[in-house]
């Protein structure tokens, strides 16, 4: 399995794809423009078993019509919550966040990763994932660089994970099981990469830590136990 950035952050949108050996693709977010979706799995639009979308902010859900308008089954838990779905090989259970709207993480299971944890855009997460094998955590800003306009900080504040609330959350899952940490869905103005990379190191074990930018492929095969 590989985990492919197509586009992360809050101006340029945030999509990845989950590509299994056996050629199914499992879109996580739409919310860059349909080309660019196109163009990250190399035009197989065909192999795409559906797409999961954690939430209706545009950064994340661009690109819904263009998808559902092909046939791809679309999987809005916001709009109509089912508490499991079956895309292709892959077992999806999506669980309740924080946010200034209805929003979704998601717990997906699939033979050959195991299980990935994909959650963004939330003030923290009230729940904990047992030997989970890959996390996909956002780490949008650092508190002691956010910006003193209050009306951008009031709603990053409520809206998004801190960088030590991501620590905080990786601690709490943390394992011999757990192989990966991408973080995701960065602020620009509001993070310093390194300090960032730094920090979650720190609590990240053995698991190895990468950050998102646009074609990052990270191998996301399960590890024998
Ligand atoms: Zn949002």
């Amino acid at each position: 399995m590989v985990m492919k950035v197509i586009s992360t952050g809050s101006q340029d949108g945030n999509c990845y794809s989950l590509c299994s050996e056996s050629g199914e693709i499992l879109l996580l977010d739409c919310g860059c423009s349909y080309k660019g979706i196109l163009r990250g799995i190399k035009y197989r639009i065909s192999d795409v078993v559906g797409c999961l979308v954690s939430h209706e902010h545009k950064d994340h859900s661009k690109s819904v019509k263009d998808l559902e308008r092909i046939g791809i089954p679309v999987f809005k838990p916001y709009e109509s919550f089912k508490s499991a779905v079956q895309m292709g090989n892959f077992t999806v259970n999506p669980f309740e966040l924080v946010h200034d709207v209805p929003c979704y993480g998601f717990y997906i299971a699939q033979t050959e990763s195991g299980t990935i944890v994909y959650l963004t855009d939330t003030e923290f997460c009230r729940f904990r994932f047992r030997k989970v094998n890959h996390i996909m955590v956002e780490a949008n800003y650092d508190k002691r660089l956010i910006s003193d306009d209050f009306a951008v900080r009031d709603r990053v504040l409520q809206s998004h994970l801190e960088l030590q609330t991501t620590k905080h959350f990786l601690q709490a899952n943390m394992s011999n099981h757990l192989r990966n940490i991408v973080l995701i869905h960065m602020s620009q103005n509001n993070m310093d990469y390194d300090v960032m990379e730094r920090e979650i190191r720190e609590v990240s074990g053995r698991a190895v830590v990468s950050i998102a930018v646009p074609g990052l492929e990270v191998n996301m095969n399960r590890v024998p136990f």
